[in-house]
């Protein structure tokens, strides 16, 4: 996992010394003396993480980190500010400005390495599902980089798991004012709490009666339902060696206590917000699957799909020795709909046909938009006579109940034609049962449509 760091300082000496310490562990390090350069080269994506310097000339650290995080090009990049100056306030300025962490001169190896470790799985993960969205924002989905650098991190669920009534009841009144706050104090409710309630950030203390919580987190983080919800852990400065290990199994923040107010909040924004960002990444990603393999009118699975899962079913059934039945079903003039009603009527009409459809097969059943009013439906573990049933009982729920158009303002009748067949041969050719199953709709059309013919090879 060779990530690219970027370090950000004007001392050429500081550089020098990070830029050392983060070879050796194998990072590829990239520097800039500057503000204005360090913008430049994150806007050519050519960084994983940012270690920032926050006393600079010119443009100063804060500024920076507020631009980075602003920009819909380099919102996701990690950054770490690395300062001299350690107040409360300091720390809160960049907090505020968006950085993901702070980290103070002279700068410990340990807790530098850690860090810039965790925060490079993050990145990496965000970057493969920010690869794969990039289908969906090709076909216009909304972009989630706008909603991203909008999004203010306020109006989140969090889970709070703490067993010390003092310091939970502190925290949740911070929380709650620009949260929804939930407070665990049982930790071993806690995991199941977390899985079934949705949230957006899992605040776990370190400091817990005879329970591990690094425990907690590392199954936090194997479990489905919160594998992705972020976790900031809080400690004790006397259980700090704990919070690396937290970073290493999967804990994204920490705090030490006492907790400072402003941090708290700030911290738990940021997560929120990589959460939301995720989210809505993860969103897109499964929406542009759905919609490779689906066809948008009418729902049912397109083409494309059906002719890579058809050979699998047939496989499947030739292995098992089952009969695979296969029909292809097409509207009788259905041209004359468009044309006597117009395109949105014919629309109308598809799309109802394949409500009909959906309600007349099994689960197991697959059913697809073959072409413009040509489906195919596909019926493993069913022999040509059951399949006749079936398609029988189909060619009856379409002629027997008119379809509604125009908003329901009227209605016509629709008949389909069917062309039905099996496959019957051990490795029969996918192409070859289709070609039959034409050939009988054909013959459905020819002999006067609104008919079922079954072809048995
Ligand atoms: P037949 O009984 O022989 O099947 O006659 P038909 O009119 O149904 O067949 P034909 O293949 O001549 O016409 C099919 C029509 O379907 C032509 C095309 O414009 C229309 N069509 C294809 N896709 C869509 C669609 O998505 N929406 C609408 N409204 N019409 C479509
Ligand atoms: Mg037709
Ligand atoms: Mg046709």
């Amino acid at each position: 996992m060779s990530a690219r760091i970027l370090v950000v300082d004007d001392v050429p000496a500081n550089v020098k010394l990070l830029e050392a310490r983060l070879s050796a562990e194998y990072f590829d390090v990239m520097t800039a003396s500057n503000g204005t350069e360090a913008l430049a080269i994150s806007r050519r994506a050519e960084c994983d993480i940012i270690l920032l310097d926050v006393m600079m000339p010119d443009m100063d650290g804060f500024e920076v980190c507020r631009r980075l995080k602003t920009d819909p090009a380099t919102h996701h990049i990690p950054v770490v500010m690395v300062t001299a100056l350690d107040s409360p306030a300091d720390r809160n300025r960049g907090l505020e400005a968006g950085a993901d962490d702070f980290l103070t001169k002279p700068v410990s190896d340990v807790v530098l390495i850690a860090r810039v470790r965790s925060l490079t799985r993050l990145k990496m993960m965000t970057d493969e599902l920010r690869m794969r969205a990039i289908t969906s924002l090709e076909i216009g989905m909304q972009a989630p980089e706008r909603s991203a650098v909008a999004d203010t991190g306020k109006g989140g669920r969090i889970l709070l798991v703490d067993d010390r009534e003092s310091s939970y009841e502190r925290l949740a009144t911070i929380l709650a004012a620009e949260h929804t706050i939930d407070v665990e104090p049982n930790p071993t409710e806690a995991l199941f709490h977390a899985a079934e309630g949705n949230y957006d950030l899992l605040i776990v203390s370190l400091d817990l009666n005879n329970f591990d919580g690094l425990r907690l987190c590392s199954q936090a983080r194997s479990l489905e339902r919160t594998r992705h919800v972020p976790i900031l852990a809080i400690a004790d400065p006397e259980n700090s060696t704990r919070l690396l290990r937290g970073l290493e199994i999967g804990v994204n923040d920490y705090l030490l206590r006492p907790i400072d107010k402003t941090e708290l909040l700030a911290r738990a924004r940021t997560q929120i917000r990589r959460r939301r960002y995720t989210d809505h990444l993860r969103d897109n990603v499964q929406n542009s699957i759905e919609m490779a393999i689906t066809d948008a009118l009418t729902g049912l699975h397109n083409r494309r799909y059906m002719e890579s899962h058809l050979a699998t079913l047939a496989e499947q059934a030739s292995m098992r020795g089952k009969p695979l039945a296969l029909m292809i079903l097409d509207i009788d003039y259905f041209k004359s709909i468009n044309d006597n009603y117009g395109h949105d009527a014919g629309d109308d009409v598809l799309r109802e046909f394949a409500v009909r459809v959906r309600k007349s097969i099994r689960g197991i059943d697959l059913a697809c938009r073959y072409g413009g009013e040509e489906f195919v439906i596909v019926m493993p573990e069913t022999d040509l006579h059951v399949a006749g049933m079936v398609a029988e009982r189909l060619r009856r729920s379409i002629a027997g109940e008119p379809f509604a158009i125009h908003k329901g303002t009227k209605r016509i009748e629709v008949t389909i034609s069917i062309g039905l067949t099996t496959l019957e041969r051990k490795g029969e050719a996918v192409a070859d049962v289709l070609k039959r199953a034409d050939t009988a709709l054909y013959r459905a059309k020819h002999d006067g449509r609104n008919r079922v013919v079954s072809q048995a090879a």
